[in-house]
């Protein structure tokens, strides 16, 4: 597989927000969102490295997050998951939405984090849907979110697509939470709102 970058951090978003966890990111992307914040990861070519060699990386570190890029571009990345879960590790594998989930493990230890892009990314009509279908009560549907627009968008995906899954409306970076909290607190709606931990703690650095 290819990856443009491997590293210890926090997790910054999502249902393990805060816990330290060991990051690979594989190099290349399917989608051009317009806010995409890892263009890096779509335009570095990485390097090239076998299975063994991320899992020698990753050692002894409990909970890994795969991400990109689209990580599912890679053609041995069900090999690497189903390495790691067999393994003892918990992971979080960070899917664009638009690749299919066939490949995908169904173990207890893997959370699917799955964006579902709103407008504002230019990239909403890629999503495949029939992946929702894959989403159970451990995984995580994600919407980032840019703007007002995005967030009805995303009120009404949850209506016409109810799941399982536990949702999280992540802001696009920078902009205020406040205006998406209030709007999800006078709805009752049941979602997680989130900040990116990471972008709090160092901004915009790439490798946290
Ligand atoms: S899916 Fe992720 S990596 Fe790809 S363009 Fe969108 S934000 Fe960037």
């Amino acid at each position: 597989m290819r990856i443009c970058e491997h590293f210890r951090s926090l997790q910054g978003e999502g249902l393990t927000i805060g816990v330290p966890t060991y990051f690979v990111r594989t190099a290349g992307c399917n989608l051009d969102c317009e806010w995409c914040d890892t263009k890096y990861a779509r335009e570095d070519p990485g390097i090239e490295v076998t299975v063994d060699q991320v899992m020698e990386m990753i050692g002894s570190s409990a909970n890994v997050c795969v991400t990109g890029g689209e990580p599912l571009l890679q053609s041995d990345m069900p090999e690497l998951l189903n390495r790691l879960l067999n393994g003892g590790k918990k992971v979080v594998l960070e899917t664009n939405g638009s690749v299919d989930l066939s490949g995908v493990p169904d173990h207890p230890g893997l959370i699917i984090s799955m964006d579902i892009k709103c407008p504002t990314s230019g990239m909403d009509a890629e999503m495949r849907l029939a992946n929702l279908t894959m989403l159970t009560s451990k995984d995580q549907l994600k919407f980032v979110i840019a703007d007002k627009k995005d967030l009805y968008y995303a009120i009404r995906f949850m209506e016409d697509h109810p799941t399982d899954a536990n949702v999280i409306f992540t802001p696009v970076g920078g902009i205020d939470l406040e205006a998406i909290a209030d709007e999800v607190v006078m709805r009752g709606l049941d979602v997680r709102v989130l900040p990116q931990l990471h972008k709090i703690i160092w901004g915009d650095r790439r490798s946290v």
